[in-house]
């Protein structure tokens, strides 16, 4: 992808100019020969347009796909491994080009936000490359005279969709494993975020057989139907919402293929009247992910604060939050961009307007957008928080992935884990407090797949990282996500008493 800057755009942002899509180590247009925008979401200007793949395309990818799998399925592992080490490599060398592709099509913020999630994908590359040789089986005692051993074989062909909220970080998380174990990959990327994962296909075909890896841009249901649905496809890996999570398990189970999701959350983040306000307000604002205007899975969105500390502990928070800089994603002063596209800003504005018009929810800071103004000319959201309302409305209940924040009051631990777990999410939790009876009970009662227990970070290689309930199927990030996930375990068991012909 070569990088122009375009005459039309009087702010003279560095577009990507992308090459085409990836199939069989080619740069080609969809067969249609149709193409669609990408939009930079703090301008709402047109950036760049790439092909809009469909079930010819797809059909063209599987094929690759299934044609260049089993020669790289015989690639020594530790090889596999190598290359793969070698993509971090040059992924690190071009790690800011990649974080500017980030946030001019994501909107989220380069310095707080796109920069580290091209460090962590280059991070994943490198993680899994060492990993190459832990592709292991076992032995199993049957008796001196049987060798009964396990083998870890790759599946074949796997279709992975992924979504635009962290598009390189979450592409990385397919493309690493997936190869490594020796499985050739078609990948979809989301249609508000192509550019950075075609950058990232780039990177990598310097280094992969043509086949192994297939990148294709285009929509839901057009592109992303067909791959979910075709029947070379044998294990299907997706990042998305819960809703569309639902949609590629049916698909799945229409040909019992393994299915992995990582799907959304509604996240509770439980305060202790005993934690130093200050420090844990610094926590519930990294937790709420307010620097990613919210927009991610793991988001802390419900705020459970003991009475005792409840309103002073909002003041602070509010002071802190307040002062964060919302701007330009390029601009290296900003804190928080932009929500991706004009359907998530509307859906957003309209929980906020819900939350306002209720005449017994607070609103401690926050609101609608404005009008007018720098920020009018792009999709910002202001950070926003209620308060003083129960765990059952719509705005505590359901993902809003916007900085949309509700914050509720407990007295007793027993009830603060059970609102906590009246969700039919259970992805993420954080837990703050000092003691560490409080926090171990507290978290081992969460029902979900990751607790924090004073810390609001995001997920670092090597953590087994999945949801419980709606929020998903497997794992990610870790070893045992790519052995689970990714291969297949077949067993061989031989008689070593057999007799010989005489
Ligand atoms: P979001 O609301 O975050 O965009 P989605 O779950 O709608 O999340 O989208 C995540 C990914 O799933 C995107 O790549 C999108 O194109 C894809 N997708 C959406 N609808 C379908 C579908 N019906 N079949 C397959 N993929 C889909």
């Amino acid at each position: 992808m070569s990088t122009i800057a375009p005459q039309s755009q009087p702010h003279a942002v560095i577009a990507p100019r992308p090459k085409g899509m990836l199939i069989d180590g080619q740069w080609v247009e969809a067969v249609s020969g149709q193409r669609f925008s990408v939009e930079n979401p703090a301008k709402r200007t047109l950036i760049a347009d790439v092909p809009r793949a469909a079930a010819a395309d797809v059909d063209r990818a599987v094929a690759a796909a299934q044609k260049a799998q089993p020669a790289w399925a015989k690639v020594v592992p530790r090889e596999r491994g190598k290359l793969l080490l070698k993509i971090a490599e040059a992924f690190e060398a071009r790690v800011e080009e990649m974080a500017r592709t980030i946030a001019l099509e994501t909107g989220n913020a380069l310095r707080t936000q796109a920069r580290g999630e091209a460090r962590g994908a280059a991070d994943i590359f490198r993680y899994f490359g060492g990993l190459a040789g832990e592709l292991k089986g076992e032995t199993i005692p049957l008796g001196e005279h049987v060798l009964s051993y396990t083998r870890r074989e790759p599946l074949g062909v796997v279709g992975a969709i992924i979504p635009w909220n962290a598009p390189v970080l979450l592409g990385a998380l397919k493309i690493a494993p997936a190869l490594c174990a020796g499985n050739a990959l078609v990948l979809k990327a989301a249609e508000d975020a192509p550019l950075g994962v075609l950058l990232m296909a780039e990177i990598c075909q310097e280094f992969l057989p043509p086949g192994v890896l297939n990148v294709l841009t285009g929509f839901g249901v057009e592109c992303g139907g067909p791959l979910a649905n075709h029947p070379a496809i044998r294990k299907l890996s997706f990042t998305g919402s819960t809703e569309i999570g639902k949609v590629i398990m049916r698909a799945a189970a229409e040909r019992i293929v393994p299915v992995s999701l990582e799907l959304g959350g509604k996240s509770p983040s439980i305060v202790y009247p005993d934690a130093d306000e200050d420090w844990v307000v610094e926590g519930i604002i990294a937790a709420m992910r307010f620097t990613r205007q919210s927009q991610s899975c793991t988001a802390g969105s419900r705020l459970f604060l003991h009475a005792d500390i409840f309103d002073s502990f909002l003041a602070k928070l509010k002071a802190k939050t307040s002062a964060l800089k919302l701007g330009d994603p390029l601009d290296e002063q900003s804190d928080i961009g932009t929500i991706i596209n004009n359907k998530q800003f509307t859906k957003v504005c309209k929980y906020v307007e819900e939350g306002l018009s209720r005449a017994d929810a607070t609103l401690v800071m926050g609101g609608l957008p404005p009008k007018s103004g720098p920020l009018s000319e792009g999709y910002f959201a202001i950070p926003t928080i209620f308060a003083d309302q129960s765990n059952d409305w719509r705005l505590a209940r359901e993902e809003i992935f916007g900085p949309v924040l509700v914050a509720i009051r407990w007295t007793d631990e027993a009830e603060a884990i059970r609102m906590a777990n009246d969700s039919h999410y259970g992805l993420a939790a954080y837990v703050w407090t000092h003691d560490i009876g409080s926090a171990l009970r507290t978290a081992h009662a969460i029902e979900s797949g990751w607790v924090q227990v004073n810390q609001g970070l995001g997920q670092s290689p090597g953590h087994s990282y999945g949801g419980y309930k709606q929020s998903g199927i497997g794992r990610e990030f870790s070893l045992e996500g790519m052995l689970d996930s990714f291969t297949q375990r077949k067993n061989v068991t031989v008689n070593l008493n057999t007799p010989r012909r005489t």
